[in-house]
């Protein structure tokens, strides 16, 4: 397996060579969202000076070319994730508006009251509160698969909780605040069996291992653009075709329409039915290139990577008196939860910023992971392959400094 050049990758990420208060810069909130590469910067700005233009409904030329730039992207993002049709393939705001959409326009066909919905004990807000909203208004409940005191699902608990009353499953793939790869073949066959679908949620899988959707016989995948070093405000849902062609349409407006008169709408076919209005086209395009990137870079070669850091950063930090690890996954990416005694994870994070390290502090959008190990939040530290093990050493020597002041 090719390593990576991190000397010569980190050069195409000119915030990564900034100063922080006086000191180099050491990026370790990649979970929340990632830099982005030169070529990405690039991209954005040619889009912008040389043809920027709305898509889809001009004869001229520059409509032409932004269109064919957004299809295009649309196309390199069906082939990253292995997509049987572009068509697939729906350009969102985000992961969040991903699964506002499927639970929506899923939620209003399919959930009668008494229906339910399997999520996660470890899922993000954003794979809880869309979906209580849905099952609140169709008279629903929410169900969860419980996790152990590793972070680690209770699989053996699932065939129990997939009766004839779960109408969907949704699952996050990794956890952004424990770090744990979730089983999602085991869960998705177990669904399956009883023709229950599965909606994964790819935020923090996408940017770390490939991923091929109809090898995993996924219905629903959603993400961000901005956590796979591309631009925020733009995002992917991917779902089956037969079901984006069944289910009805999340919002309304322009382009998802094919005629429209006072008296009937007919609507679009695929994927415009999905897109209501202007797209985020600079962001598509932008995504776009940030694909070509990591794809040239491989992503087994990330993986890699990415686990050397992981294993270095957990060797390393096990050494710092008081530390415990929140999350204690096997299979895990590259996000480290921690806590040090009883310092506040605020107070740790506040401490090393000001040593030009940025870590996440807080709940990150996890609270019924914090109430399950009855803590406040944590301190997270996550990496991604232009992260180096000289970083790693400064974060252990921060986290030291911060805890002997906090600590007296
Ligand atoms: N799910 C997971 C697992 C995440 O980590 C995040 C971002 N922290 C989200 C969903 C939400 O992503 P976004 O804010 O980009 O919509």
């Amino acid at each position: 397996m090719a390593r990576l050049d991190t000397d010569r990758i980190r050069k195409d990420f000119p915030i990564l060579s900034t100063t922080i208060y006086g000191k180099p810069l050491v990026y370790l909130d990649n979970a929340a969202t990632t830099q982005k590469p030169v070529q990405v910067l690039d991209m954005l700005e040619q889009y912008y000076r040389e043809y920027n233009s709305n898509v889809h409904r001009g004869v001229h030329l520059l409509s032409q070319q932004a269109t064919a730039a957004y299809e295009q992207a649309r196309k390199k993002v069906a082939a990253f994730i292995g997509a049987a049709e572009s068509d697939e393939v729906i350009f969102t705001k985000g992961t969040t508006d991903g699964i506002n959409l499927v639970a929506s326009s899923y939620g209003r066909k399919y959930l009668q009251p008494g229906d339910s919905v399997l999520i996660s004990a470890m899922e993000h807000h954003s794979n809880i509160v869309p979906w209580q909203m849905i099952c609140e208004e169709r008279g629903a409940v929410l169900k969860v698969i419980p996790m152990d005191k590793n972070g680690v699902l209770k699989l053996d608990e699932l065939p129990g909780l997939l009766d004839e009353k779960v109408k969907i499953v949704s699952l996050t793939y990794v956890s952004n605040s424990l770090g744990t790869v979730n089983p999602v073949h085991e869960v998705i066959s177990q669904a399956h069996a009883k023709n229950i679908p599965v909606l994964l949620d790819a935020a923090q899988a996408v940017q770390h291992f490939p991923i091929d959707v109809q090898e995993l016989d996924v219905d629903f995948l959603v993400f961000s653009g901005h956590k796979l070093y591309g631009p925020t405000g733009i995002g992917v849902l991917y779902g089956k075709s037969v079901w984006l062609n069944d289910l009805p349409p999340y919002q309304g407006g322009g382009d998802m329409i094919k005629t429209v008169t006072f008296a009937k709408t007919v609507y679009n076919v695929l994927p415009y039915k999905f897109e209501a209005g202007t797209p985020d086209i600079s962001g598509a395009v932008g995504l776009g290139k940030a694909i070509d990137y990591i794809t040239e870079l491989g992503l087994d070669t990330i993986r890699e990577q990415e686990d050397m850091l992981v294993q270095y950063a957990l060797t390393e930090m096990a050494a710092i008196p008081g530390i415990r690890f929140i999350g204690q996954a096997e299979k895990r990416s590259s996000v480290v939860s921690f806590l040090i005694n009883d310092i506040h994870p605020y107070d740790l994070g506040e401490l090393l910023d000001k040593q030009g390290i940025a870590i996440r502090t807080g709940h990150h959008c996890t609270e019924p992971v914090m109430d399950y190990f009855g803590i406040p939040g944590t301190c997270r530290a996550s990496f991604a392959f232009y992260n180096t093990t000289e970083e790693i050493d400064l974060l252990v020597a921060g986290i030291k400094r911060a805890a002997a002041i906090l600590q007296g």
